[in-house]
């Protein structure tokens, strides 16, 4: 059998025989009371996983390799931000958690309260989501970039009990406040102030103890010797809450349950991402996003392998830093954003090539489209296999992917390559739902029970899960609010986001596809097309560039020809901006609407995601200069 084929036999059977399929998956997780029945699909599109059964997460992560990976490293925390490594072997990881769960306790937490973690990327994070589940309490990361606002409306919608925070951070050697955000927050939440446990960094004189503040470090050694039996808890218990990236509106509460999470995880490092017991995985992104759930915490720690805790730059002290990682730690498989590795582009192949990176078997890409030239750039300078994958803060794993544990089927540039086993993908016209054909555009829709390991619900409000995702069409549908495009192989490619077409006088075009085509210039390292308002075609397109160091920056009128020639004249934007960067979340994220509204003239608005604000000026300015 080759790849293709044993992938179609997986995928089939997965669909086919659901129930079989995701008992023998389960296996791969310990139980204290034993699955018996696999689904409960009474009440669509509500899914169930392993009804009755009862786990804990914890203690799949750390209690059950003790007995045989109790020296080997669980967590490599590298921070490039205040030059130390410190590894933690997975008994030591058990003793800190242990530890960690019984200051909660004291702190009056109970199972199914929950705890608001506020954290820069430094190891009592990964303790504290830990020590947080193992005693049946819910954990709700919120990104250490967030500020006041953003943070308040997150501590009203998860009422905590406790919120976990650091006095200070650190991001290319700015000291950035964690606690006075959070005071600053307080002053705009409509529950109690919660309990506050601080861990102090040596970046900031430790300022003293509020009420129901405590510190880490002294409660920490008040708890030294405690165990704290992990608490099992049924299949869907919710394991934690995250909110999405918030890049087209509200964000939404992810709700989690514990056993199909648990088995998702465990099994999509067997079958997706092809990590082995024992390996070590790099995944960098930031706890505060899904990928940093899934593949920093959850996924490496139940299979029993290393993970790396990553906090600085991707091209701090140099663009080679990561590729360092990987040569020193024997990475053998590496999980990043397509941005993160356009960055790296930026700064030419030598810094990564520069390292021996024969350890690696594959890198992972995904959190946003990944164009045709990135993935070849980057094929080509790791000289191996670089797996773009798609999924969302909703479903927790990829729904397209290439299955590496399978063996790898071919890769198509610019394509997240075929379904996720237990993803059953439609691809539907926006209008009617009918299917749409081979390479034609559709909605990308994944047909009720969504596999373990997604969503459960909007936490505390099923009819907002009911009404966001399955509200579309008749037939009970989840929507993912992209479009994608199916070729006659059964590949997928994605095509933009619900929300990024442009309608040029009745012509609805991609974002992406004129993006793809404007980055496959040697010049242009990043592109953004956005629709703006015209009186007479309804839209019009304008695009921003940004261009790399090397050689003679392209003129416009070279771009605007490059895509009347690839797309059609119907294309060719109106106006094609030099910018210094655009403006992203910190996972990555392009912020399409805050470049839509500046092209429109108008104020891109309040951007708590935002990773640089500085962009925004720049881009201002170059829309000014050419109107004066
Ligand atoms: P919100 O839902 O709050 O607007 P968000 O959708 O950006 O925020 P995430 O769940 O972090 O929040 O991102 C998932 C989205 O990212 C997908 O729906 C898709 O648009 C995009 N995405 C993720 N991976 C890929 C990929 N490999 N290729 C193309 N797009 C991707
Ligand atoms: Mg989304």
């Amino acid at each position: 059998m080759n790849a293709r084929e044993r992938y179609e036999e997986f995928y089939r059977n997965a669909m086919d025989n659901k129930e079989a399929f995701w008992r023998e998956q389960a296996q791969l997780i310990d139980w204290e009371t034993p699955v018996s029945q696999v689904l409960d699909y009474s009440n669509p599109p509500f899914a169930y996983w392993y009804p009755g059964a009862t786990l804990n997460l914890c203690y799949n992560t750390l209690d059950r390799h003790l007995e045989q990976r109790g020296d080997q490293n669980a967590l490599i925390w590298v921070s490039t931000e205040v030059n130390k490594t410190v590894a933690f072997t997975y008994r030591q990881l058990y003793e800190w958690v242990n530890q960690a769960a019984a200051v909660f306790r004291q702190m009056g937490v109970q199972k199914g309260d929950r705890i608001l973690i506020y954290m820069p990327m430094i190891p009592q994070a990964v303790v504290a989501m830990l020590a947080c589940v193992r005693i049946g309490a819910i954990h709700s990361v919120v990104f250490g970039g967030f500020a006041a606002h953003a943070l308040a409306s997150r501590i009203d919608d998860a009422t905590p009990k406790l919120i976990v925070t650091a006095d200070a951070g650190i991001r290319g050697g700015k000291i950035v406040p964690y606690k006075p955000l959070l005071d600053a927050s307080f002053k705009q939440i409509t529950i109690p102030k919660p309990n506050v446990l601080i861990v102090h960094r040596d970046l900031v004189p430790q300022s003293p103890l509020g009420v129901g503040e405590w510190d880490w470090d002294q409660e920490i050694a008040l708890n030294a010797r405690a165990h704290i039996p992990p608490v099992a808890v049924d299949s869907r218990h919710p394991s934690y809450i995250l909110y999405t990236s918030g890049t087209t509106g509200t964000p939404k509460g992810v709700q989690r349950d514990t056993g199909g999470h648990a088995v998702a995880m465990r099994a999509s490092m067997k079958h997706i991402y092809d990590l082995r017991p024992g390996e070590v995985m790099f995944t960098g992104s930031d706890i505060g996003w899904v990928v940093g759930h899934s593949y920093i915490v959850y996924a490496p720690l139940l299979t029993g392998a290393t993970t790396i805790l990553y906090e600085g730059l991707p091209i701090r002290p140099d663009p080679g830093i990561w590729w360092s990682l990987v040569e020193k730690f024997k990475v053998t498989i590496m999980f990043t954003s397509p941005t993160a590795i356009r960055l790296l582009k930026k700064n030419g192949p030598e810094w990564i090539q520069d390292h021996d990176l024969s350890s690696l078997r594959y890198l992972f890409l995904a959190g946003e489209p990944l164009d045709r030239e990135t993935h070849r750039w980057i094929s080509s300078t790791i000289n191996g296999q670089v797996i773009d994958n798609y999924w969302q803060t909703e479903t927790g794993w990829p729904i397209l992917t290439n299955h590496a544990g399978l063996g790898l089927m071919a890769t198509k540039f610019g394509s997240p390559a075929v379904p996720a086993y237990g993803f059953d993908c439609h691809l539907v016209d926006e209008r009617t739902g009918k299917p749409v054909k081979d390479n034609e555009k559709g909605s990308l829709m994944i047909k009720p029970p969504l596999p373990p390991g997604c969503m459960t619900t909007v936490w505390g409000n099923d009819q907002r899960f009911l009404d966001t995702y399955f509200s579309r069409f008749e037939t009970l549908m989840y929507a993912t609010f992209d479009y994608a495009m199916r070729d006659e192989e059964g590949y997928y490619f994605i095509m933009g986001r619900d929300d990024d077409v442009i309608n040029v006088a009745g012509h609805r075009l991609g974002t992406r596809e004129i993006e793809e085509i404007l980055c496959t210039h040697p010049q242009v390292s990043e592109a953004a097309a956005v629709g703006v308002t015209d009186a007479v075609k309804g839209q019009e397109i304008v695009a921003f560039v940004v261009v790399s160091r090397d050689g003679a920056p392209p003129e416009g009128k070279e771009l605007k020809d490059l895509i009347s020639r690839e797309i059609g004249a119907i294309a060719r934007p109106k106006e094609i901006y030099r910018v210094a960067g655009l403006p992203k979340t910190r996972s990555g994220k392009l912020l399409r609407r805050s470049i839509q509204a500046m092209a429109e003239g108008r104020d891109p608005g309040d951007l708590p995601t935002i990773d640089d604000v500085a962009v925004l000026d720049h881009i201002k300015k170059a829309i000014e200069a050419t109107h004066d």
